[in-house]
This record gives structure tokens, sequence and C-alpha cells, in this order.
């Protein structure tokens, strides 16, 4: 029998606001435990919620960026349970009237296995807005618990049953974390826990229009996890169904050291949270002026900018996709190629050297002692002629260790190609002198033989010699 997996995921990001959901504590992580903290983040008795307008913008901001329906109305709920992170019994959440309906977010590229992707949309059925709760460790006969980050605002980002496979599943988040930081919604951080994700999967038979019964797993601490999770998942239920076991709807955990799910509860045991409107806040009202405004601010989608860079700067789908990845990255490359410097070029640099070097210094492209004005200066040298393509990688290492512009590195290394002909001439005269091997070899037909040639020549002028002008010379010379 062939299977079809079906897919959904449940997503959490915690907004970068400057102060709680609902009251002025920081929103701020790295913190000293309970810190940041007040009675009504601590739950206390007596106290009143008051509505951060701020994390209500940015739900609406991610709302717009994924093409969501903004409600003109919704409200907040009290979703009850009991459990030591949230003290007064109740979290508060958006039931039925979520502040975002519907949407999508494109994914592409490949996922986590490197298996190309079909380009398409996977549909979101709704963004809605909570308060994150306290977070507790557990240790063997006691846990602890910290409150920073108990009412942080808290984006749940939930996605149709759209997705079929893991590497979907896999391109499905990576895409979503990347509008999100190009909005700047959230930092995204997993090991910080600002971003989270559930995974819901089923099976069924591959024609068949009926859901398989959901399975959600818990426990995710990265993307490569649910991929994991994912497809052990899969199988294991496949191979159920194949025993002519029936699966039921649960909850599992994902065991990332043994790279197994065990059930964690059954659906008789899930929880009836009792939702029921929060009376202590009144219902959002977004007007049409404000949604305007709101609209105004967003800024380019990271699925139209690698559109853009392939028209604008003739790059390959590849390079604007690796060149996007990152808004920060994509802006560096932007101001570089708007000084008018070649841009393939350029895109070349930014992806070899550029990412090599932050990689191997461990540092964010903000924080490149190369400016993007630095390399395109570089490039247009090269381009020019005045270095070699060798010597500009020399350059670009001296800029990255000193921070200097690269015509003040060259002067200072007295770096300057050789592309006088006549100077040319001599050392291919010399080479030819020296090389009657190679010559020989040449003449008879060998292509491959004016390679040692050149070689001799670079290694003549000390690497200064422009190759174009030399190889040219030496083919003129050689007939
Ligand atoms: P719940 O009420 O248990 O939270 P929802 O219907 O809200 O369930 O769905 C939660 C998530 O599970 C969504 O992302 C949805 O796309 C996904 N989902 C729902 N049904 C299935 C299914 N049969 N198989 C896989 N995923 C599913
Ligand atoms: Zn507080
Ligand atoms: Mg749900």
């Amino acid at each position: 029998m062939d299977y079809e997996a079906v897919i959904g995921l449940e997503v959490h990001v915690q907004a970068r606001t400057a102060t709680k959901m609902f009251c002025g504590c920081p929103n701020q992580s790295g913190g000293e435990p309970n810190t940041f903290v007040c009675p009504v983040c601590l739950g206390y008795p007596g106290v009143l919620p008051v509505m951060n307008r701020e994390a209500i913008r940015t739900t609406i901001v991610a709302g717009l960026m994924c093409g969501c329906d903004i409600a003109p109305f919704s409200k907040f709920d009290r979703k009850s349970y009991f459990y030591p992170d949230m003290p007064k019994n109740y979290q508060i959440s958006q039931y039925d009237l979520p502040l975002c309906l519907k949407g999508a977010v494109p994914i592409a590229g490949k996922g986590f296995s490197g298996t190309p992707l079909a380009a398409r949309n996977v549909g979101l059925t709704r963004i809605h807005l909570e308060e994150d709760v306290a977070k507790s460790t557990h240790f063997g006969t006691y846990s602890v618990i910290d409150f920073n980050r108990a009412g942080v605002p808290l984006l749940e980002i939930v996605s149709e049953p759209d997705m079929h496979t893991p590497d979907e599943a896999y391109a499905y988040l990576t895409a979503l974390k990347q509008v999100l930081e190009y909005a700047q919604v959230g930092d995204c951080d997993m090991e910080k826990g600002q971003m989270r994700c559930d995974v819901n999967v089923s099976v069924r038979p591959r024609g068949q229009a009926r859901l398989g019964e959901k399975i959600e797993i818990k426990n995710l601490n990265s993307f490569r996890a649910a991929h994991r999770a994912l497809e052990y998942e899969i199988v294991r239920q496949i191979e159920a169904l194949e025993t002519g076991e029936a699966l039921h709807q649960e909850t599992r955990r994902w065991n990332d050291e043994a790279g197994v799910t065990s059930l964690m509860r059954s659906k008789e045991n899930a929880h009836d949270y009792r939702y029921f409107p929060e009376p202590d806040l009144m219902p959002v009202e977004v007007g049409a002026e404000w949604l305007d405004q709101i609209r105004a601010t967003l800024p380019e989608a990271p699925a139209q900018r690698r559109a853009r860079f392939v028209q604008n700067y003739g790059l390959t789908e590849y390079d604007a996709q690796v060149l996007t990845q990152e808004k920060a990255l994509a802006d560096y490359f932007e101001t570089a190629a708007r000084t008018g410097a070649n841009a393939k070029a350029l895109a070349n640099w930014v992806m070899t050297e550029l990412l090599r070097v932050l990689s191997e210094a461990n540092l964010g492209v903000a924080q490149s002692t190369v400016s993007p004005a630095a390399l395109a200066e570089l490039v247009g040298l090269i381009e020019a002629g005045a270095i070699s393509h060798r010597m500009g990688k020399d350059v670009f290492g001296e800029m990255f260790r000193s921070g200097e512009m690269p015509k003040a590195v060259v002067a200072r290394l007295g770096l300057v190609q050789e592309s006088d002909t006549g100077v040319i001439d001599e050392y291919v005269r010399q080479a030819i002198a020296q090389g009657a091997a190679a010559v020989a070899e040449y003449r008879a037909g060998k292509q491959k033989a004016l390679q040692s040639l050149v070689g001799q020549v670079m290694k003549l002028s000390r690497g200064k010699a422009n190759p174009q002008l030399v190889v040219k010379a030496l083919q003129e010379k050689l007939g």
C-alpha cells in the first residue's frame, strides 16, 4: 500500500517588544532568574492586565507579511489549566477570534536532506497572540521556575495540514523564521526558546480523502529535530497501520538522543481548557487607518527580494537565495551593489570570502569589519585590472583584519598588478626560453601545456603579472 503523510505545524514565537504583554516588565532574555517580574506576571490575585499595543502591532505585521486577513474584531480568552508555570491557573490567549486568519508561507529551494523542493505556498490557518508562561527546569527530585519570560507576548502560528514530507516541514520552518526575522517580529532563536514548534502528523492510504489520526509531537529543540521526528514518526505510523494496529489521536514526546517518540498522553487524557472570554480586557478592534499605517511600514518579503535580486542584478536563483537568507546579508549585498560594482562578482565575494571569514570569526554580517563600500571598491580594483583576483584575496584578508579600505591595503603592501605589456612580454620571453618542453607540447596541440607556462610567468613576476594579458601574450608568441 502507498501511504501519504499529512503534516501541520504549530509555531510559537516571542514578539520583540520593550515590555511584556500585560505589564510593564522588560521583555528581555538573559537576566538573573525572577528579576523581570511584578504582581501581574507573577499571577497575584486582584491585579489587572493592560494590553501592550506594540505586541498587537507586531502580530499584525506578522499577519500582513504572511498575507493573512487581519480581523477587524478579535478578543482574548482564558485558557484554564493547573500547572506551576502559570500561578493564576489560566493563560490569556485567543480562542475563537484570533487577530490573523488564513495566509500562506511560500517555500522553495531545498529541504533538510538537500532534495530540491517544488516552490509552493503552505497555507496558514491563523496567527493569534497570547502570553508566554514561566520556564520550568526539572531536576531529579525538584523543579525550579523562572518567571522572566512569563507574560512575554507570544505569537502562535498555526499551519493548515498542508505539508507531506519532513523536507517540506523543514523548508516551511526555515521560510517562516526568515519572514519573521525580516519583519523584525522576533529574534526567533530556538536555543533561547524564542521560537518553539510542535509538529502534527498523520498518515493515510494515498487517495483517501479523510485525514488519518493526528499525532502531536512535542519537545522539538531545533528544525533538524522536527525533521528527524517526522521521519521517525511517519515510518512508525505506516508500520502500525500495516500490522493492522489502529492509531489514535495522541501527544508524543521526541527523545533527541534516542531518536524516537514516546507516548505523553492519549486523547482521553487531553486537557479540557474551558476557554471563556477574558473579562478584564476589552476586545481588540483594528481600524482601517491603523492597518494602513502598519501596511506602509512593511519590509519587502524574502521571496520578493529573492526574485528582485535575480531581476535587478542578474543573479542566479541559487545566489539570490543564499544572499537573501538573512535580511542583514541581503542589505549588505544590496548596499554594495548600489555603488555600481559588478553585482555577479560582488555576490561571489560575499558568498565565498565574506561568509567564510565571518563564520570562522563567529561574527554576524552586521559585525563585518569589511564594509559594503570597501568590498565594492575591492571588486572595482579587480575588474579594472589594478590587482589580480589572487591578490584580491590577500587584500581582502588584510581588510578584514585591519578594517582598512582596499586601496590603502594595496598601497601599503605594494600590491600592484603588472599590466604593462612591455614588461609582461619580457617575462613571457623568459618563460618560453626556460620551458622548451612545454612549448613543444603546446605546439603539438596540447592546450594544457599553456598553463605551466602561465605559471612560470607568474612565478617570474612574483604573482604580479595580469593573468589575462599573460595568456594573450603567450598565445601570440607561440602562434
Ligand atoms: P487541536 O485542536 O488539537 O489543536 P487543530 O485542528 O487546531 O487541533 O490542529 C492543530 C494542528 O494540527 C494544525 O497545524 C493542523 O494543521 C494540524 N492537523 C490537524 N489535523 C491533522 C491531521 N489529521 N494530520 C496532521 N496534522 C493535522
Ligand atoms: Zn510583570
Ligand atoms: Mg489548535
